[in-house]
């Protein structure tokens, strides 16, 4: 008898010689897994498989056997529709899968997606059994090559086993390491999302390849919460609202990939941010340094980031001598600390700067703001000892958690991520080293009160850290913050301090940046908020519109008024219906409107009307400011 746990925790004793899925209820379970190993449910149960754990869409695995199934229903239903597609490859992905497919330079127009989904519907209610088939390689290679799929053929000259697995479902069959679910029609609910056209391989030297994306649930109230989901997530894209807002523009034809232009309204976001940043940092003890944008790059050779990130750098020769690109701030802020000799009383000490800085990411990793090739980091190096490092952490988290929540952030989650003492010997500094650092980032944690979670064996060779990521609006999590413990930079560079007894002492490091990078937050941010930044942050806080242009005057001395009380303000005149003009403001996004008619000329009111709140009526300046006041001010400022 062989132990069979179900999905649900229950479990049943199977005889051998019986398939998985003769023993388990139709519906319950999509594949199998055993000794680490994923299975099909046709597969043969025996005593030398140990114990059998049955997996359904509830498990990573079993939501990409449903989606890599999917993938082949695809694929079957091209080839019927379409008979001179050639096969590439159809994984499942992060959410859903794709398949992508040679049409000989075709494009998959809308109506094809539409009569391939129904095809494959037709496919999932034929119920065709799937069937696993293990062959040497030179057989597949010749079965595919007789079949005329030129893709798969490559693929299999390229698998070093002898033996591979093919999957046939009816007349479709497909190189594959599977597992698959039982039949076709386990598959229930199924949707085609969008077509890109890709090079085989992501080479440009190949032939383009149609990539069709698609879901698939097995109900349709997941199906329809996936389609919701997706459409809220399409309108709040900061690549389609940050250029229709005009904040910024990527003109990579013209200026190379991931690299920004900032407009003037992005551009006063941004440094409405970066002011308040800098304040907030003078505030708490830190000081705000410069560093330049390029350096000999055996700067980077001492601090050892030349030999394993040299791809990612911009390297360049001049007079002779190779330059390069700051990929990142830390060495000039070591060199400020190296400055002269430091004294126990200096610390700890807390340089800060908005260091942009560039790095070499494939353009197909690339992605707007959040993955940039070019970014400013709200970089800041403390220098400090091992006895105040608690307190430094402690300071640190009250610091991201003051940051957070005045950009609209309360959700936080804490990772901590320390070494595998197994393999001691890939990790620099002292056992002690290790162990007092993360027992102060545990400290620290706990003195503040937060759940974190213990990653082993995930801290960089050189300290353990502590990773805080936010949720946003609607429930992502963005990875922003980072605390990183460093026990190899001080050493490389020898930074020490003068102790009270006249010794001296290696200084504990640490990396951090709370943000992250400006550009990403700001991107995140806009796509929290969906474009409707928090009054504070607004690049126009306030528009003026003039009834008619017989208040044009008084919208002009409002206008300066306003501006003289710092309140970024504009003015549309009367050049169109007052009705236009507020459907265009609303349309910009701009938090309040101010309507001066004829009533308001008389009485010196303006008439307020609040995004997202609409009409509040008219209200004296003095009425304006009580209640707009403090909002219209950074929260360090209120
Ligand atoms: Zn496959
Ligand atoms: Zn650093």
């Amino acid at each position: 008898m062989v132990k069979v746990i179900m999905p649900d925790g229950t479990t049943l004793n199977a005889e051998e010689g019986k398939r998985i899925l003769d023993v388990i209820p139709r519906g319950i379970g999509l594949i199998a897994e055993a000794s680490g190993r994923l299975l099909d449910l046709s597969t043969v149960i025996s005593d030398d498989l140990g114990e059998i754990r049955v997996l359904d869409f509830n498990s990573r695995e079993g939501k990409e056997a449903y989606w890599h199934t999917t993938s082949h229903i695809l694929a079957q239903a091209v080839k019927r529709l379409f008979k001179e597609a050639k096969l590439g490859i159809g994984p499942p992905i992060e959410e859903g899968f794709y398949y992508e497919f040679d049409l000989g330079g075709k494009t998959f127009s809308q109506e094809d997606l539409e009569l391939i989904e129904e095809e494959m519907r037709r496919i999932v209610e034929e119920d065709i059994e799937i069937v696993r088939e293990e062959m040497r390689r030179e057989e597949a290679i010749a079965l595919f090559r007789e079949a005329g799929e030129p893709y798969k053929v490559e693929l299999l000259e390229e698998i070093e086993e002898p033996v591979v697995s093919i999957y046939r479902q009816g007349e479709f069959f497909d190189l594959c390491r599977g597992p698959h679910l039982p039949s076709t029609g386990y598959v229930k609910y199924m949707k085609l999302l969008q077509v890109s056209s890709s090079y085989w391989r992501g080479d440009e030297r190949n032939p383009v390849m149609q990539r069709v994306y698609g879901i698939s649930f097995p109900s349709k109230e997941m199906l329809e919460e996936f389609l919701v989901r997706r459409e809220e997530i399409r309108k709040r894209d900061h690549r389609v609202v940050g250029p229709q807002l005009d904040l910024f523009s990527m003109p990579s034809e013209i200026i190379g990939p991931g690299l920004i232009l900032w407009h003037p309204k992005g551009a006063r976001v941004r440094r409405i941010i970066e002011d308040f940043l800098v304040r907030v940092h003078l505030s708490r003890g830190y000081e705000l340094v410069y560093s330049p944008h390029i350096a000999y790059s055996t700067l980077w050779k001492i601090s050892g980031h030349l030999n394993y990130y040299r791809d990612f750098m911009y390297v360049f020769e001049k007079e002779g001598i190779e330059h390069a690109v700051k990929p990142m701030n830390c060495p000039f802020h070591i060199l400020i600390y190296n400055s002269k000799r430091r004294s126990y009383r200096e610390l700890p000490l807390r340089l800060f700067e908005l260091g942009t800085v560039y790095r070499f990411e494939k353009s197909g990793v690339l992605h707007g703001l959040l993955r940039a090739r070019g970014f400013t980091q709200d970089d800041a190096h403390i220098f400090t000892t091992r006895e105040d490092l608690e307190d430094e952490v402690v300071g640190l988290i009250d610091l991201n958690e003051y940051l957070m929540r005045s950009f609209g952030f309360e959700e936080l989650k804490v990772e901590i991520s320390t070494w595998d003492p197994r393999r001691r010997s890939e990790y620099m500094g002292s056992d002690e080293d290790w162990s007092a650092a993360q027992s102060s980032l545990e400290g620290a944690l706990r003195r503040k009160g937060y759940r974190y979670e213990i990653m082993e064996g995930e801290a960089a060779f050189y300290g353990p850290k502590i990773d805080m990521k936010l949720v946003d609006s609607i429930g992502r999590e963005w990875q922003l913050s980072t605390i990183q413990i460093d026990f190899n930079l001080p050493r490389r560079f020898d930074l020490k301090y003068v102790k009270a007894d006249g010794s001296e002492e290696h200084i504990v490091m640490i990396h951090r940046a709370l943000l992250g990078s400006i550009e990403r937050f700001f991107g995140i941010l806009l796509e929290h908020y969906a474009g409707n930044f928090p009054l504070w942050i607004a690049p126009i806080q306030l528009r003026i519109l003039p009834v008619s242009q017989a208040q044009e005057g008084r919208a002009e001395e409002l206008l300066a008024l306003m501006s003289a009380r710092g309140v970024r303000a504009d003015i549309r005149r009367a050049e169109s219906t007052l009705s236009y003009r507020i459907r265009e403001s609303e349309l910009e996004k701009i938090p309040i409107i101010a309507i001066i008619g004829e009533r308001e000329m008389k009485t010196g009111e303006i008439s307020v009307r609040v995004k997202g709140k609409g009409n509040l009526g008219s209200m004296s300046l003095e009425d304006f400011f009580r209640t707009f006041g403090k909002e219209l001010l950074p929260p360090d400022m209120r």
